[in-house]
């Protein structure tokens, strides 16, 4: 028997793709690795030949996919002598940036939204000791004003108009290819500021990249000059596709929205950062943006959990909700291979998730007759 290196993070594990040295002090909690688990029973529902995948990025170490840019942002922060970050949020940023900064002993601002928060993220970014500013406002006057004040004070932007963090979330990308042994054919993503599609983009665009065949024209994130594969490790990219709230889908409308509301609160924005670069993934990868209602949102939660036993928040279930939809027009053609991204864990939302819940609790005393008839009593259908 071999002993396997034990997994240490994703910068450990990808670092010759990474922007870090051999003397680049990582700042890690173990992030991605995340699962990519083949659905069983959702598939056999719509009565069509196809795979879908989930990748489970709620197995992240704070319970979101934020880990994985959160882990590059903060250990380039310091490296650079970064002494405090900030962010704006809806939530699970503040909880990675939290839990960072305090593996790095540095300090985390974070700006969340008043009220508009699921419990979890909140639990999270106060016990990992960020100083929580709560605006009156929602997450794009937050980003607003986390942009200017970074401008007069010393602290590091570790949203995801921080670079790094977009080269630590492309990972998930790789992940994919690697337990696939292909790219798939479409890749379904929830769309808030769009940096997590562009992030997976670039990382698609990486492993197809090659300096000697035409992929390499289409690859904008190396222009020709690619510092990694000559030989592209696989020769496809997926089509990405994008999901919006109904009530928060600027990508839809063609404009921002300046009162984006949903349920899925971590989708709840109307000035996505990543505008201009997530119209360039639409159009390169030959994909699309949709939306979905909420009711649609809290349908394919359910059915996750119902029917597959995952757990995930409602802005991760849209990449069900409209993969699903997709599949029933014919807009995804049967025999295709798709992964949606289930990018937050249901743990963090749990008075969302209880308030749907369907199964009432049933209150018996303490003895076996008792149990023995409840059970009997449900065991039929
Ligand atoms: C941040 C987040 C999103 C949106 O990602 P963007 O990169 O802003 O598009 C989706 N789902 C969850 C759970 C998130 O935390």
């Amino acid at each position: 028997m071999t002993l396997q290196t034990h997994y240490s993070g994703l910068i450990e594990h990808y670092r010759e793709r990474l922007p870090v040295s051999a003397d680049t002090q990582i700042i890690s909690l173990g992030e991605g690795n995340t699962p990519l688990l083949k659905l069983h029973n959702i598939p056999a529902l719509l009565d069509r030949k196809i795979d879908i995948y989930a990748k489970y990025e709620g197995l992240n170490p704070t319970g979101s996919f934020k880990d994985r840019g959160m882990t590059m942002a903060v250990t380039k922060a310091v490296e650079d002598g970064a002494k405090a970050i900030v962010c704006a949020s809806t939530g699970n940023t503040s909880a990675a940036a939290a839990a960072y900064a305090a593996r790095a002993a540095i300090k985390a601002f974070v700006v969340i939204p008043d009220g508009k928060i699921a419990q979890g993220k909140l639990a999270q970014a106060m016990l990992e000791g960020a100083i929580i500013l709560q605006v009156s406002g929602n997450f794009d006057a937050g980003m607003q004003l986390v942009k200017e004040v970074a401008e007069a004070t010393p602290v590091t932007i570790v949203n995801s108009i921080n670079p790094y963090r977009l080269q630590g979330q492309k990972t998930a990308a790789f992940e994919i290819i690697e337990t696939l042994g292909r790219a798939p054919d479409f890749h379904c993503l929830p769309v808030g500021n769009a940096g997590n599609i562009t992030a997976h983009w670039i990382g698609y665009s990486e492993y197809a990249c090659s300096k000697n065949d035409n992929v390499t024209a289409a690859c904008a994130y190396c222009n020709g000059h690619c510092p990694y594969a000559h030989e592209p490790i696989v020769s496809t990219r997926p089509k990405m596709v994008g999901y919006q709230a109904q009530g928060a889908a600027p990508f839809l409308r063609g404009v921002m929205v300046d009162n984006p509301e949903t349920v899925a609160t971590a989708i709840r924005i109307g000035h996505p950062q990543s505008w201009d670069s997530a119209w360039q993934v639409n159009e390169e990868s030959g994909g699309w943006f949709d939306e979905c209602s909420d009711e649609e949102i809290l349908a394919a939660q359910k059915l996750l959990a119902e029917k597959e036993g995952l757990f995930c928040e409602p802005a991760s279930a849209i990449s069900l909700a409209g993969a699903m939809r997709d599949v029933k027009t014919g807009k995804i053609p049967e025999g295709s291979c798709i992964v949606c991204t289930l990018t937050g864990h249901g743990l963090k939302d749990p008075d969302t998730a209880i308030r749907q819940s369907a199964g009432e609790l049933i209150t018996i005393e303490a003895k076996l007759d008792q149990v023995q008839s409840a059970i009997m009593k449900n065991l039929a259908g």
